[in-house]
C-alpha cells in the first residue's frame, strides 16, 4: 500500500524477528522491544495511525513483506545487493560487522582460523553471518539458529566453538554471559542497516528516509541504542 493507503487502512505494521539485542528482544512483558521497534513506532505516530509489530523468524521477513503481512521490516537487516533486488531499502540508521562470539576460554583468535574446518560454526540463519561463513570461510553446513540469543545459548552450553553475529548484538547479549562468553576485537565485515518496504512504495520509503534523518539529526537514535543496550 502507499502512503494513503496506510492512513486508510489505520494501522502501520512492523514486522521483526526477535532475539537480536539491542535492535529487538522480548522485553519483560513478552512483548517485542527494541531500537527497531522504536522507530517503527516514530514513524506510525508521524503517520498518525496505530502500530503493530509481527514478531517471526529471520528468514521469513521477506517474503512476508512481499506477500504484504506487513509494512515494513525492521529487524538490523544489512543491505545487500541480493536483498536490494526482492526489496528497497531506506537510508542506513546504524552500522555493524561480523564478529566473532567464543567461550572466554577459547584459544581462537581470528575468523582466519575457522577455515581449517575444526570448529564448530554456529550462525544465524539466513543472515549475513551465515553468507559469510559459507562463502568465505568456506564451511558448508554451520550449525544454524533462527537468532543470535539462540547462537549464545548453543556456545555457552558448549554446542559449538565459535559463533558468527553481528557486533552490535554480541556486545550487547555477552553481558548475560559474564566469565563464559566473550567477544573477539576483529570485525570481518561492514555492514549498514537499513529498514525494507516492500518495492513499488517510492512515498512511504521517502516518508521513512524523512523520518529516519530527522531522529539521527536529533540524537534519538543514538538514545535508543544506548537505552537498548543498557538492559
Ligand atoms: N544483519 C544481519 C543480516 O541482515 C543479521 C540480522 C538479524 O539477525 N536480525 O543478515
Amino acid at each position: 500500500p502507499t502512503l494513503d493507503a496506510i492512513k486508510e487502512k489505520g494501522t502501520f505494521t512492523l514486522m521483526t524477528a526477535t532475539g537480536f539485542p539491542p535492535f529487538e528482544y522480548l522485553g519483560a512483558d513478552g512483548q517485542p522491544a527494541g531500537v527497531d521497534i522504536d522507530v517503527g513506532k516514530l514513524v506510525a505516530d508521524e503517520l498518525g495511525v496505530e502500530y503493530e509489530v509481527l514478531d517471526m523468524d529471520f528468514g521469513l521477513l521477506i517474503e512476508a513483506l512481499k506477500s504484504g503481512k506487513g509494512d515494513m521490516i525492521g529487524a538490523g537487516m544489512t543491505v545487500t545487493d541480493e536483498r536490494a533486488q526482492q526489496v528497497d531499502f531506506t537510508v542506513t540508521y546504524a552500522t555493524a560487522g561480523q564478529v566473532l562470539l567464543l567461550p572466554a576460554d577459547s584459544t581462537i583468535t581470528s575468523a582466519e582460523e575457522l577455515k581449517s574446518g575444526d570448529y564448530t560454526v554456529t550462525v544465524q540463519a539466513n543472515t549475513t553471518g551465515d553468507i559469510y561463513v559459507q562463502d568465505t570461510l568456506g564451511i558448508s553446513s554451520p550449525l544454524q539458529f533462527k537468532n543470535a540469543v539462540e547462537c549464545a545459548a548453543a556456545l555457552a552450553a558448549g554446542k559449538a566453538d565459535a559463533a558468527v553475529i553481528d557486533s552490535v548484538a554480541a556486545n550487547t547479549i555477552v553481558k548475560n554471559y559474564e566469565g563464559e562468553l566473550k567477544v573477539l576485537d576483529e570485525m570481518v565485515t561492514e555492514e549498514n542497516y537499513a529498514l525494507a518496504i516492500a518495492k513499488g512504495q517510492e512515498d512511504l520509503v521517502e516518508f521513512v528516509n524523512q523520518v529516519i534523518e530527522k531522529n539521527i539529526e536529533n540524537g534519538t537514535i543514538d538514545k535508543l541504542l544506548e537505552e537498548h543496550t543498557a538492559l
